[in-house]
């Protein structure tokens, strides 16, 4: 989660952010028109996009656990209901808890970015956390939040059905994947994630969180979340944006 950073040093990665995620680099083809799922015509996107709220609405009426009397807001999630591409992180920081919304933090600007850079914008996708409620201090999410928080998110998936899930950091990852290996075991090859008997399971590509990627900002690992990422849009068939110079 996010932590206090010099302000130098922010600069310069915003500087480095444009560059390699958006600014450095046109895209071979036009930002394509992400197809809707076949199996999804208007009537069913719009009662997932119903139910969704209906989620979102509890979301914010829970306390399950000791989370909902510390927050300011619940952020359930947001996006297409129709997405191809589901982001999921570990949970909401102070920007997220003062909005009510995803990733709207500095790691949410850098999310946008990987989006962008991917072709895709943030309303292609859908993007959601694990636990709702922001943990005080951004600490690690406990096992017993996790338990009480992740049916909210496994309903969200099964109404979006997205065809790819990509999971940002290690505590959203092994959520998913039930698992305790390490994000950089995990990262870079498709997994599977089930969302119920007698359904397909849905890929899943670990990578590293956006936050991870601002406090370890390497040439490296911004070039292993964009291999990753370009594995995604093989996968759907998407058009890959020229590699990022820098
Ligand atoms: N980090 C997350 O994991 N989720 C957010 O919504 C914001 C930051």
């Amino acid at each position: 989660m996010e932590k206090d950073v010099d302000i130098n040093r922010v600069a310069r990665q915003h500087l480095e952010m444009d560059v390699f995620f958006s600014g450095g680099f046109t895209p071979k083809a036009k930002a394509s028109q992400p197809k809707l799922q076949p199996q999804q015509d208007n009537a069913a996107v719009a009662n997932a996009a119903a139910e969704l709220e209906k989620i979102a609405d509890e979301v914010r009426q829970c306390h399950k656990c000791g989370l909902g009397s510390l927050r300011t807001n619940a952020v359930p999630g947001e996006g297409n209901p129709n997405a191809r591409i589901l982001f999921v992180g570990e949970g909401p920081g102070a920007d997220e808890d003062a909005q009510g919304r995803p990733f709207v933090g500095r790691a949410g600007k850098l999310l946008d970015k990987v989006i962008k850079a991917c072709g895709l914008k943030r309303t292609d996708v859908y993007i959601a956390n694990i636990l709702k409620c922001r943990p005080p201090e951004n600490r690690d999410p406990r096992p017993d939040e996790i338990i009480n928080c992740f049916p909210y998110l496994q309903r969200q998936i099964e109404l979006i059905n997205p065809e790819i899930i990509v999971a940002l950091g290690a505590p959203a990852t092994r959520t998913l994947l039930n698992t305790n290996k390490s994000i950089g075991q995990l990262r870079g090859q498709f997994h599977e994630y089930y969302a119920g008997l007698g359904r397909p399971p849905i890929k899943l590509m670990p990578t590293y969180h956006t936050a991870y990627l601002l406090r370890n900002y390497s040439q490296e690992n911004r070039k292993k979340v964009w291999e990753d990422m370009k594995k995604v849009l093989t996968e759907l068939g998407l058009p890959i944006p020229e590699t990022p110079k820098k």
